[in-house]
């Protein structure tokens, strides 16, 4: 074992969260990262000319302006503005996304049972995500795209989910905009995400590494294993090396911290074991010799194909792409022991091949570079029982005085934008708290 003084705060983990925090903590603080380097889930990978991101493709957008221009600000000159293109693969047709303003797209009887059972909705106040759906969109939108969709992408019947983590991140279209997607009137929905933005080069990974251009002390290879409290904070290790803190940030799982942290309840402990998550794949194909449309993402609700999005790279930025190539990603969820999380990578890519050339979005003969990518944490599922299980377990942990920081660690279905308003908040509070 090694020992030495560390700064006042451990950061645990070196993802934006963590970065964020120890960014506005100047030289008082040091990250310690598993990874060989910092990023956490805005990894991207840059192989054979083509870059994109593992963890799922990430676009940079935000409803608060000023956290926009501070992302945007982070980037400098290495950004690419785009626009939203994005469709909803259905019957075997491209839908304008989202499904509610391109009604038009649908045949004449589709049409006229989204739009009719939109107006004609006596369904009532909801108690869960399924009657929600029902209420706010009417039997044939949710029928159609809805239920499908969201079934696939959280693989647990929308009955189970509750309704807490709805409110505004799926509005409810004004009357107005269905009426005028239903008879051919162009219309947008979700405004906040129509235009996005992008790291011109280097993928997503690029806002990542910008952050931690401003943080003095990372250390990377650090897998945080223990946790203990010291007689003048806690003492954290990786088994071989120790550090000690005077305070503490975990932007870890939350799931992951109920095991490493000393003495942990068992009532928090089952607490935590009952959050429930999924974990996801990221399949991406390089194609030579092919042209696809020119959409940013599709959405996929058909049961029958394997994943539920795709997207394309290369309309994120042209610097994504090699000259004369094209991506496309695919995204599964899994759950450990459904069966899929197991299938091993090759097994994964053929269902992937076997899905687009069913679409005649690839051919074998066209792919000319594969990677499979795997994800533990990829979205927060929240059930019933979801926020009394979260508030056991945070309240244990903020009652030791530990602050918890990002998505994995506040289990919540939180972007980007919310992980870097949530690192300033909790980097003032401590700075605050040293003050005082
Ligand atoms: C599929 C998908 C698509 C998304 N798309 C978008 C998008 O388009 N736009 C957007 O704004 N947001 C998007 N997000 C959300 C965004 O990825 C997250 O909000 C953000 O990356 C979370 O950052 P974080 O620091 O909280 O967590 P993480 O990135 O998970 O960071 C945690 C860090 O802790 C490290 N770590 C874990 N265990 C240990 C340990 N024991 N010891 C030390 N270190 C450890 C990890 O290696 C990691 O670096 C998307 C998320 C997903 C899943």
């Amino acid at each position: 074992m090694t020992h030495r003084a560390a700064p006042q705060t451990g950061i645990l983990g070196g993802g934006l969260a963590g970065l964020t925090v120890a960014s506005r903590l100047d030289g008082a603080s040091e990250v310690l990262e598993a990874d060989a380097r910092p990023g956490g889930h805005l990894r991207s990978v840059r192989e054979e000319g083509f870059t994109f991101d593992a963890g799922g493709p990430h676009i940079i957008f935000s409803r608060n302006a000023e956290t926009l221009a501070f992302m945007l600000s982070l980037l400098g000159e290495n950004v690419h503005r785009g626009r939203r293109a994005n469709k909803i693969f259905f019957k075997g047709r491209y839908v304008k996304y989202p499904f509610e303003n391109g009604l038009y797209d649908l045949d004449p009887q589709d049409r006229f049972e989204c739009l009719y059972h939109y107006i004609e909705n006596h369904h009532p106040a909801p108690t869960n995500f399924r009657e929600w759906i029902y209420h706010t969109f009417g039997t044939g939108l949710a029928e159609k795209y809805l239920l499908p969709y969201n079934e696939k992408i959280w693989k647990v019947p929308a009955a189970e989910m509750s309704l807490d983590w709805v409110e505004g991140r799926v509005p409810k279209p004004p009357l107005e905009d269905v009426v005028k997607a239903a008879v051919g009137v162009t219309t947008e929905g979700y405004l906040h995400q129509l235009d996005f933005y992008y790291p011109a080069t280097g993928g997503i990974e690029a806002l990542a590494m910008a952050m931690a251009e401003r943080v003095r002390a990372i250390t990377p290879g650090f897998a945080v294993r223990h946790v203990r409290r010291a007689r003048d904070g806690w003492t954290v290790s990786d088994g071989l090396r120790e550090r000690t803190y005077a305070r503490l940030v975990s932007t870890l799982p939350i799931v992951e911290m109920a095991e490493i942290f000393e003495d942990v309840p068992q009532e928090v402990k089952d607490s935590v074991a009952a959050l429930r998550f999924n974990s996801l794949f990221t399949v991406t194909l390089g194609l030579a010799g092919r042209r696809l449309p020119e959409y940013t993402a599709i959405y996929v609700p058909d049961p029958g194909l394997p994943f539920h999005r795709l997207s394309l790279p290369g309309r994120f930025s042209p610097g994504n792409v090699p000259e004369g190539r094209s991506l496309i990603q695919a995204e599964i969820t899994a759950n450990s022991g459904d069966g899929v999380w197991e299938l091993d990578d090759s097994e994964v890519l053929r269902k992937v091949v076997s899905g687009l050339e069913s679409m005649d979005l690839a051919h074998s003969g066209d792919i000319c570079y594969t990677k499979v990518c795997r994800a533990k944490y990829g979205y927060v599922v929240q059930d019933f029982n979801y926020r009394r299980h979260l508030e056991t377990a945070k309240n244990y942990f903020q009652s030791l005085g530990v602050a918890l920081c990002g998505r994995n660690a506040e289990f919540e279905y939180i972007n980007m934008d919310q992980c870097i308003e949530r690192g300033f908040r909790v980097a003032s509070e401590l700075i605050r708290g040293a003050k005082a």
